[in-house]
């Protein structure tokens, strides 16, 4: 149990070092107020915490809710117990102080929340106005010890809270205060109104949905959206951060999306004859070195094992960045002729490339799933036809499951992939911070790798009569990857400031049920019954293969599990009340617009899976609505880098010379938006070539020799996408 040393150690420990003052051991405020007044030099707030229990069922677990506020906050208990949808709040008594937080009645501070076996059966309440406060107000607690007070900031006790991992509701005292003589009012008087009640119960269900939610996300979208982001990302509990930098652990919900992935696109690969196979993940610089041009291009982020145990070993070995030096010298011993092609091998695994700067979860991390696809081909044909076959079904993953627009194009020379022939690719557009995303590519390596490799076969249709060497056909090969990035694309483009918002298609839970309306006068059959009937709902809807889940957890208020649901993302959640039993229905709520609808129970399972079918086409087509318009077509230098730092594309007449593009990078970099930070591998200062969109203008189109390309004036030879870029 942590006593008052323990507690200034592990806030010292949080690097807060806050400053205490000794004095005489006081048991209420005026007597702490006086005993502070000799520390006549700090500035500070005088704070209260209160401990208070509401009524749970004797067998369950007490749930206590901790409020912190201002000394001089009015804090009426009941109207807060209404506000948080609580049954009979009253102050803890001495055993639970004891018992649960380690204190007496002195001594209660937010830190004896460090004593909390189980933090999550503790509600947490802040007083607006300490948040309201300037961060760096010293607010003066109790150590856990009634004769010493310890000051520490409002941005420090954000920070006790965030170590010990525990979220906070804000309430508006003042708001809540003169709230409730109203609703009491409404109410009418005790005795014997009965249908007012239970109105006035969903009301408070309804206000106290809209508080919780502060709990969640701090960080907003639009104002810090790198923040936003890891925030999203950990309190949805899709991925956890790791001690070693730049490679983060995938927990189940974003594990399931990436499943949902697997599923589509290797059946889809299967059907075309695709086999799976496994290669290891290491490899001899030796053959790592064999193709130049692809090695130049993987080299400063190839990882390399030097050591077993503590000996050196004789030859260091790297691990893979990618297969294809790893997989083609037996491509030349398997390959033997034409009647082996096409063919095609693909693998589910992780690749390994070590990064220095920025690491950012999902986009650019050391280690990543992926999977990626190895062909060989009698003819170029064969091998560009596969290659598009391919990026329309990373096409398919983007628009169809993650619910997310992609343009298709081909790569620009400089662009392209180390050592390849062409790239292909699908790029996202990520609006909040007006930057498009490599999605996925599909790359025609051409001969390169095979002659290096000495990946031959004899020419079937080569004259009988030529010689040995001019039957030698080097096959034509393509190679093709989709990786984990695409769940962090699938995340910045949907979820809001409540959290994770997920396409129904790889949701991991589609819909949840939470039993509403219940209040002190229900009775244990009614609420017996109610949460009989969402088991049941979520049970009907399961059987037809929709994943659903009521949570049927005792000691949370309705608020609070609607807010745990919409951090998660789950696209529906289902409401079942007293009202809902009498009208012989459930109450929907969306995820993705807040919009609320009922669905008749006797239509359940068609009118859920219809409206995940709309959330599903619905969040495609605004997240395409804002691509579309991004998407600016320039006709003039003097318009690009404006376009740009208006969080926009542009898609001009180019060139298609590297020298062109070198310039565009370096021009639009000079006159860029301050503030972002500089990395050469996200250029979010210049500007570089996206893709050459399949789908060209046709108003205006390109007239050779008479377009010029806006950046050089030399003759533009096609549209290119540009943009600033992840
Ligand atoms: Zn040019």
């Amino acid at each position: 149990m942590a006593t008052c040393d323990a507690v200034l150690q592990s806030l010292a420990k949080l690097s807060l070092s806050p400053r205490t003052v000794s004095h005489e051991s006081v048991s209420d405020n005026k007597a702490w107020a006086a005993a502070l007044a000799s520390t006549k030099d700090a500035v500070f707030e005088m704070t209260k915490t209160l401990i208070l229990k509401p009524k749970t069922a004797k067998t369950a677990a007490a749930t206590p809710v901790v409020v912190i506020a201002l000394e001089s906050t009015e804090t009426p208990v009941p109207a807060l117990g209404k506000k948080l949808s609580l049954k009979d709040c009253r102050f803890a008594n001495e055993e639970l102080l004891q018992t649960t937080f380690g204190v007496n009645k002195d001594q209660v501070s937010p830190f004896a929340l460090s004593n909390v076996a189980d933090l999550s059966l503790v509600h947490l309440v802040v007083d607006s106005a300490i948040l309201a406060l300037p961060a760096t107000t010293l607010l003066a607690f109790h150590p856990s010890a009634a004769d010493k007070t310890v000051f520490v900031t409002v941005d420090q006790l954000k920070a006790y809270f965030k170590s010990i991992s525990k979220d906070f509701v804000e309430i508006d005292f003042k708001a809540i205060a003169t709230a409730a003589p109203a609703a009491a009012a409404a109410s009418g008087s005790k005795p014997a109104a009965k249908p007012a009640p239970k109105k006035k119960a969903a009301a408070e269900i309804e206000a106290s949905a809209d508080e919780v939610h502060q709990m969640g996300i701090e960080a907003k979208k639009e104002v810090d959206f790198p923040k936003w982001y890891q925030q999203v990302l950990t309190k949805s509990e899709m991925l956890e951060y790791y001690d070693v930098s730049g490679c983060y652990i995938l927990r189940p919900l974003a594990y399931n999306v990436w499943k949902e992935i697997t599923n589509f696109f290797d059946a889809a690969i299967t059907e075309m004859g695709v086999e799976d196979t496994y290669f290891p993940m290491f490899v001899s610089n030796r053959v790592l070195q064999r193709e130049k041009d692809h090695i130049e291009g993987f080299a400063p982020e190839v990882a390399w094992v030097t050591k077993a145990g503590s000996a050196d070993l004789e030859e260091p070995i790297a691990i893979r960045p990618t297969s294809e030096t790893v997989m083609y010298p037996y491509f030349s011993k398997w390959i033997r002729s034409y009647r082996d092609l096409p063919f095609r091998i693909n693998q589910w695994c992780s690749v390994v490339r070590w990064e220095f700067k920025n690491p950012q979860p999902f986009l650019r991390t050391r280690e990543f799933l992926w999977q990626e696809g190895h062909t060989a081909h009698l003819t170029l044909e064969g091998a560009d036809k596969e290659v598009r076959e391919i990026l329309d079904l990373y096409e398919q993953v983007y628009t169809d499951l993650l619910a997310v627009p992609v343009v298709k194009g081909v790569k620009s020379e400089k662009e392209r992939f180390a050592g390849g022939y062409y790239t292909t690719t699908v790029e996202g557009f990520i609006p909040t911070t007006g930057r498009a995303i490599q999605g996925g590519t599909s790359h025609c390596l051409g001969q390169n790798f095979s002659k290096m490799f000495n990946i031959v076969i004899e020419d079937p249709s080569a004259p009988a009569n030529a010689t040995e060497e001019a039957k030698k056909l080097h096959v034509w090969q393509n190679s093709w990857g989709l990786s984990t990035r695409t769940i962090g694309v699938m995340v910045m483009i949907h979820s809001d400031d409540k959290g994770l918002v997920l396409p129904p298609r790889v949701a991991l839970i589609q819909t949840v049920v939470v039993p509403c309306g219940l209040n002190v006068k229900t009775t244990k059959e009614e609420s017996d019954d109610i949460y009989d009937r969402c088991q049941a709902v979520a049970a009907r809807l399961k059987k037809t293969g929709l994943k659903s889940k009521a949570d049927l957890r005792e000691n949370y208020s309705p608020g609070f599990k609607f807010n745990h649901w919409e951090i998660r993302g789950v696209p529906l959640r289902l409401e079942l009340g007293p009202m809902d039993i009498k009208k012989n229905q459930v109450t929907a709520v969306r995820r993705d617009t807040g919009a609320k609808f009922a669905i008749p129970l006797d239509n359940l399972e068609k009118g859920v899976r219809d409206a995940l079918d709309t959330i599903q086409n619905d969040m495609f087509q605004k997240a395409k609505a804002k691509m579309d318009s991004s998407i600016v077509r320039i006709n003039k230098w003097e318009d690009f880098v404006r376009t740009l730092n208006d969080k926009k594309l542009c898609l001009i007449p180019w060139c298609d010379r590297i020298a062109c593009e070198d310039d565009i990078k370096e021009r639009s970099a000079r006159v860029a938006t301050e503030g972002e930070e500089e990395d050469d591998r996200a250029p979010s200062m210049g500007a570089k070539s996206l893709c050459k969109p399949f789908v060209q203008p046709t108003e205006n189109p390109i007239v050779p020799g008479v377009t010029k390309c806006i950046a050089c004036d030399h003759d533009a030879k096609h549209f290119m996408l540009f943009g600033r870029s992840y």
